[in-house]
Parts: structure tokens; sequence; C-alpha cells
């Protein structure tokens, strides 16, 4: 048993001054004491303490990048880009990103690859990992390939993958709905980009502007075979495979009616938001999300379009750009929230909170971060700086 006090502790419930957490034998929450101050031996410490963060998105075979990528004009501008400096993956890169985001306090990490490069050294890493194999595919003969190497690599031994599909804009409409079907089986979400680009919807609406010049420069033939609908989210309804089992990244241009959409199939949303002002300068309307009670979890996207995999800078540029909302919405958006992608079974707030937070049970472990004595320790945290942090007690299967 580890016992550890802080100035203040994250809880479901908010923060709490003082208390203590108590750790079991297998780096598990035993137990947490709201008003312990006056017990002896445990270790006090100056900050907050916190459960490891969820990456709810990354693209870590894309590391070697940083910084390389021009954004600012749409994402099939930035796609070009892209594709122009992409390079079999790097794993010295690829290490360096996993390092980075265990120091920074992740505990887990749903990362997004079509190569499978990743997925052993997330292996050997300090962090949980869920794999998200990426299947890109319009014509039958493309997404029969992509199948098989996707099969090739959920046999591979590394962490748990799952098979999932890249976008409206580079899958057929059977490709996705053979994929993203719910499988009404207990298991981990896929997570799916969506509404990255006006483009996207415009794509499905009118078959045409600048992914259909893109695709055509690439020589797809994706007529016909790409969706016809009134948006992404009209298409993954019309397809029947929205629900709690999908995670939707990004949704920046995702409307009033699309979120309606979501809200009632219990989609957990994916906010990138240092990606998204990189390649297209914009955010989605989060408070839209919340109004509806959404559920929201936070990643890094790749290190082509985010400086760094720090996801409290993630979360601190949300709470820059959007003040009028809770503190404790991104808070737990960055524990529990990614959580739900985990989780195996119904995904609901209770399941997630039981892996993700300082709640009895919680596998997430313990971060200690040294924010100054303040008041209002939920705004501190999140305004910006680069706080210093360590974990007291890793995650659970931690190598
Ligand atoms: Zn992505």
């Amino acid at each position: 048993m580890q016992r550890h006090r802080a100035d203040w502790i994250w809880t479901p419930g908010g923060p709490q001054r003082g208390g203590e957490i108590v750790m079991d034998s297998r780096g598990r929450i035993a137990e947490l004491r709201v008003n312990a101050l006056d017990e002896a031996d445990a270790s006090s410490h100056s900050g907050m303490l916190l459960p490891g963060f969820v990456n709810a998105h990354a693209h870590l075979e894309l590391s070697d990048l940083r910084q390389q990528v021009i954004g600012g004009h749409g994402l099939s501008s930035w796609a070009m880009a892209l594709l122009a400096r992409r390079r079999p993956p790097q794993d010295e890169a690829i290490r360096t990103a996993i390092d980075e985001a265990y120091e920074a306090g992740t505990a887990a990490i749903v990362d997004t690859t079509n190569s499978g490069a990743p997925l052993p050294l997330l292996a050997d890493s300090p962090m949980r990992a869920l794999g998200q194999i990426e299947l890109i595919g319009i014509e039958p003969e493309r997404c029969e390939a992509a199948h098989s190497q996707a099969a090739r690599l959920l046999l591979a031994p590394g962490i748990p993958a799952v098979e999932t599909c890249h976008a409206v804009v580079s899958c057929s409409a059977d490709l996705i709905a053979e994929v993203l079907q719910p499988t009404g089986l207990p298991g981990p979400a896929r997570t799916f980009h969506c509404d990255e680009d006006p483009e996207d919807g415009r794509l499905l609406r009118e078959q045409s502007g600048s992914w259909a010049d893109f695709l055509d420069r690439l020589g797809r033939q994706w007529r016909g075979r790409i969706g016809q609908a009134q948006s992404t989210v009209a298409l993954l309804d019309e397809l029947g495979v929205l629900g709690p089992h999908l995670g939707l990244v990004h949704c920046v241009h995702t409307g009033e009616a699309d979120l309606d959409r979501i809200a009632r199939s219990g989609s957990v949303v994916v906010l990138c938001p240092r990606s998204n002002l990189h390649i297209g300068g914009r955010l989605p309307d989060v408070p839209a999300m919340i109004a509806r009670g959404i559920p929201l979890a936070i990643g890094t996207d790749s290190l082509a379009s985010a400086p760094d995999m720090d996801l409290l800078a993630e979360a601190a540029t949300l709470a820059a750009r959007f003040p009028t909302v809770a503190p404790a919405v991104w808070i737990e958006a960055l524990t529990i929230g990614g959580s739900r992608l985990l989780v195996e079974g119904p995904k609901t707030r209770a399941t997630a909170l039981a892996r993700g937070s300082l709640y009895p049970g919680a596998e997430h472990g313990l971060v200690l971060v040294s924010i100054p004595r303040t008041e209002d320790p939920a705004s501190t945290l999140l305004d910006g700086t680069r706080w210093p942090r360590r974990w007291l007690s890793p995650p659970v299967g931690a190598a």
C-alpha cells in the first residue's frame, strides 16, 4: 500500500482540498480519503493529484514529421503536403513521442495506424494502448487489400487493436458500413475522422470540391463508391454505424442537426484542438456539444499537425478558447472521456469512471502536477503553463 496526500486531489466530483489517495500493491486506487489531514505516514506533495490522462487520438507513425507539414490552408492541401513528405515510419521518432506522452502524464493512448509500426513499441511502453488499424479503400480491390493488411496487423503480438476506417473521403460507403457496424459484443471503441474540413460534407452532398479534385489527382475511381448524403454524420446515421462504440474525431464542421444525431447515438466526440487550429484555423462548436450532453475526449492528433504530445496543453487550448466552460469539463474529457473508448461493454460514465479517475478500482495511476497554492486549482491547471508533473504510481500493467 502507498499513501499520497496533496494540496488538491482531483475526484470525479471536482477538486478536493487535502485528502489522501491509497494505492494497492498492484497500482490500483484502493481508497480515496477526503478528510485525512491528521494521518501521519503518507507522502505529502504540493500541487494536484490526478489520474493519468487518456490521449484519445494520436498517429504515432507520423512522429518524424513534427512541425514539418505547413497548415492553414485546409485539410486537402495539408494532406497533399503530408503525402509528399511521408516516408516509412521511423521507430526512433515514435519512441521519442511515446516517452514524451508518458512524461506529460498520459496513462493510455488510442493510436491510429496504417503501418502497424507503433504497436510493438507501445507494447514495450509504460502506457496502456489501444490500436486503431485504419483502413483506406474506395475501389473493391483496394478495400480487400486493406482488409488483408489489417488482418495481418491484428494477428501480430503487441497491444489490443481493432479495425476502423479513415474518413468518408477515403473509404467507400460499403467499407464504412462493413467495418464500423456495431457488433453487439463488448469491446473497445473504433475512432473515425469526422468533419475535420468543410469539404468533407461538400464531397458527399455535391460529389465535387477539393476532395473530388484530390481523389481525381490520385487516380481513384471514387464516383458511385464514396457515400452520397447531406453530411458526414447523416451518412453514418444512414449506414447505421453511429453509437457508443464509435468515437468521432474532430467534428469541427458538424452542424446542429448532426450534433443532435450524435447526442442521440451516444457516440463520443474526440477533440484535437491544436491540430484543428494548425490545419484549418478553426475549432468545433464545443459549447453546443456540451449543451447536448455529448461525451467528450481529447487527443493530440499527429505531430505533423500538433507541436508535442502534451494532452494538458490541448485542454488548456480549449479552456482559453471557451472561457465560459467550467474547467472541470476539460479535466473530465482528459481522463474519464478517453476511458470511454477503452472500456469493454456499455460505455457509460460509470464504467469509464472505474478505469480513468481517482476512484476505487481505477487503473490509470497517479500523477502529481505541481501547480502553486491556489483557491482555484482547476483554472490554474489549465492556464496554459507547462506545469511540472511526475508519476507517483504508474498505470496498472505498465512495463
Ligand atoms: Zn487523425
